[in-house]
């Protein structure tokens, strides 16, 4: 049997590979399973799935996940040194499906085992590309990637040669306010950004998606885990987001990766992997979808994109500051203490700061390093906040 670990197993891409497990009975021993606040869901996953372990990441959740897990045999954990502990579980494959940079350490654990790590983080190689890939590499451990795009990518390499590859690019539905004016953006609510017009996930990657953001950590994860210069990498509005990703080589040919919006096809790809087994996910007519369409991102309107240029420019620990200060900025428009567009606004100046102050070029080598300019980006960005400078 197959060990496996799923972190982040309560979110919208945990939720997703128990789908795909729980219909292979037999086939998969699960070792840990990782959530938040909702305990009563997680419980009910590790007794579905006869878990070792559950681990909720907040301290003061572990009396109502013990409670909601007695009388079964698994163990209860909660905090980061139990993410921690539960990542070194021997596994031979284990998701890394955290949402923010919390999911960083967990995944840079699970390396250590020198087995498989499906990573749908990608704020992990966003904030620590190098660090992460050369930890693999250490341990002869290798990272399948999860997000669609880039298993898109992914597959439209295999059996391809690196060098001649001439192009890659990425898809982006446009979110939720793909056609909205400038104008009207600055009013943008909560709610409104929260609905996504083609694929159901979190609520954080779902107003990502909204502001760019998403695309934006994505053009990085491209630079960091293909090693792509960034002058390669495009991002293409594709409305229908039936079109994930496409390569294009020094011959001219493009090789496109198309399926249904439904993560359960890159999950599964890197579940399966090298193999490709049945999946339960809509097949295309593309005969009665009749056309796919396509269009320039528009920058003005979305400057995430402009910014990650810049940070894949700048490169050390500058990605970890962007996506620290994506994150708080993040947190404040959700509070409301922030409008739409001044998410992008916030993140700009914190980087433009931070720069000013000591350069994001380099330092990136230890993953302390990361983290405290991940931990300088929030301190930042919370007192521009807090001041109004924003
Ligand atoms: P989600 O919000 O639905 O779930 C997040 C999971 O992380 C939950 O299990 C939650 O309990 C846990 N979590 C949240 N904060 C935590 C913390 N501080 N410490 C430990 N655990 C914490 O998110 P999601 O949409 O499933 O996305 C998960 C990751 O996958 C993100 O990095 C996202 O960018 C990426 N991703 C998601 C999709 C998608 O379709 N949802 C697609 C591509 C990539
Ligand atoms: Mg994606």
């Amino acid at each position: 049997m197959r060990r496996i670990s799923v972190f982040g197993s309560t979110g919208s891409i945990g939720v997703n590979t128990l789908d795909l497990i729980a219909r292979r009975p037999g086939e998969f021993q699960v070792v840990a399973l990782s959530g938040g606040r909702n305990v009563d869901l997680l419980a009910s996953q590790a007794r579905a799935l006869r878990a070792e372990v559950a681990v909720t990441a907040h301290e003061e959740c572990l009396p109502a996940l013990r409670a909601a897990l007695h009388g079964s045999e698994i163990e209860a954990a909660a905090g980061k040194a139990a993410l921690i502990e539960a990542a070194g579980r021997p596994a031979d494959w284990i998701m890394s499906a955290i949402v923010g940079v919390a999911g960083l350490a967990p995944g840079f654990a699970a390396l250590k085992q020198g087995t498989t790590l499906a990573l749908a983080n990608k704020e992990s190689l966003v904030a620590a590309g190098p660090l992460l890939l050369a930890e693999a590499a250490r341990h002869g451990a290798r990272i399948l990637p999860v997000d669609s795009e880039h298993s898109a990518v992914f597959q439209a390499l295999t059996g391809e040669r690196m060098e001649e590859v001439e192009r890659v690019i990425i898809t982006a539905s446009g979110g939720a306010f793909r056609d909205w004016p400038y104008e009207r953006l600055k009013g943008a609510t909560v709610a409104e950004a929260s609905c996504h017009p083609n694929w159901a996930m979190g609520q954080r990657i779902t107003i990502d998606s909204a502001s760019m953001f998403n695309k934006a950590l994505e053009l990085i994860e491209t630079k960091e885990f293909f090693g792509f210069a960034p002058e390669q990498i495009e991002v293409l509005v594709h409305p229908e987001s039936l079109v994930h990703a496409l390569v294009g080589f020094r011959d001219g040919a493009l090789m496109a990766h198309l399926g249904a919006p439904d993560m359960r096809h890159a999950i599964g790809y890197a579940l399966n992997w090298p193999a490709r087994r049945d999946l339960p996910v809509e097949r295309l007519d593309l005969a009665k979808i009749g056309q796919l369409s396509f269009r320039a991102p528009d920058e003005t309107r979305f400057p995430a994109l402009r910014l990650a240029r810049e940070v894949m420019a700048t490169g050390g620990t500058a990605g970890a500051a962007f996506n620290a200060a994506k994150e708080i900025a993040l947190d404040g428009f959700i509070g409301g203490q922030i409008g739409f567009l001044a998410m992008a606004e916030l993140v700009e100046a914190v980087l433009a700061q931070m720069s000013a102050r000591q350069g994001l070029g380099n330092d990136a080598r230890s993953l302390d390093n990361v983290m405290g300019t991940d931990a300088e980006a929030r301190a930042l960005a919370r007192e521009m906040i807090a001041t109004g400078r924003i």
